[in-house]
């Protein structure tokens, strides 16, 4: 095993936190890993949400079908690791997800979407969603979707980086974000060790969703998400076989969220207006097309 990276003096301790995932549901049928948010750690930079669902077997039954629900203050990425998602929206997007490419809608103020598997699909899902908060002054922002088919890639000693959303190693991802964030998608066919840049100003996530590998003396595995505070200027990352593993990171958030359901919120009355808008009033607009009923909203006391 390699040594340990020396961290900046500036930071002798960075903190470590190693989050393990809890396991839920994903509409009817998927099971999922929810890494973000954690008791210990709600959010890493404006990453707020991090759920790791599959790879499952969608060849029999229906596949994922979630039906129409809203969101308010936050942006959904998608990041499609093996298969493919349908995605219906309230302003009228209809757009298939496919292995390697992005979904990103922006709440903003609201709207409501819906996921599914199509019928024409491959037999694994694969995907890996996040939520990113939005700033106070963009949380009321028009929604808005966008389909990147690509991202930047670049490889870096035997292993393919792809950059989901920031800047890494020179290359700037067109995923539109509104505060400093950074996500990259680490994929080995072998085993490798790799010297990976951070930002010292950045907390980072660390989390394998196939494969194994090492950091900072620490067994990375599925189910497990690796947290470090700022302070470090680099990481060293030893893959110990054909892996996948996603890196996110930003400046600290430093607004307190209020998370319930789908909605991103400032505190709970502003939950509660947003669960009466979506029961009561058409402030959300209509998924279109979607062969099933609107979904509930938890009762919140
Ligand atoms: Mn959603």
């Amino acid at each position: 095993m390699s040594e340990l990276p020396t961290t900046p003096s500036s930071d002798a301790n960075p903190l470590r936190q190693m989050l393990l995932a809890r396991e839920a549901t994903l509409g009817e049928n998927m099971l999922i890993r929810r890494l973000l948010p954690h008791r210990q750690r709600r959010m890493i930079g404006a990453w707020c949400f991090f759920d790791h669902a599959g790879p499952a077997d969608v060849s029999q039954g229906p596949g994922v079908r979630v039906g129409p629900h809203p969101h308010t203050g936050l942006q959904t990425f998608s990041w499609m690791v093996d298969g493919e998602i349908l995605h219906r929206d309230s302003l009228g997007y209809e757009q298939l997800l496919q292995k390697g490419q992005v979904n990103l809608m922006t709440a903003g103020r609201g709207i409501a979407h819906s996921e599914e598997s199509p019928a024409q699909r491959s037999d694994v899902l694969q995907l890996a969603q996040f939520w990113i908060a939005l700033p106070q002054d963009k949380r009321f922002i028009e929604p808005a979707f966008e389909h990147y088919p690509e991202l930047p890639r670049l490889t870096h000693q035997n292993a393919l980086l792809t950059v989901l959303v920031g800047e890494f190693m020179a290359q700037r991802s067109p995923v539109v974000v509104y505060s400093d964030l950074v996500g990259v998608d680490i994929t080995t066919t072998q085993p490798t060790q790799l010297d990976l840049p951070l930002n010292p100003r950045f907390e980072y996530g660390l989390a394998v969703l196939t494969g194994h590998a090492q950091a900072d003396g620490q067994d990375l595995t599925p189910g497990s998400l690796l947290y470090f505070s700022p302070g470090q200027s680099h990481l060293t990352l030893n893959i110990t076989e054909a892996s996948q593993i996603i890196l996110i990171g930003g400046a600290p958030f430093n607004e307190n969220i209020f998370l319930y359901w789908n909605f991103v919120e400032r505190n709970k009355a502003e939950v509660l207006e947003s669960i009466r808008l979506w029961h009561e009033t058409d402030h959300f607009g209509v998924v279109k097309n979607y062969d099933g009923p609107p979904l509930a909203a938890p009762k919140l006391t």
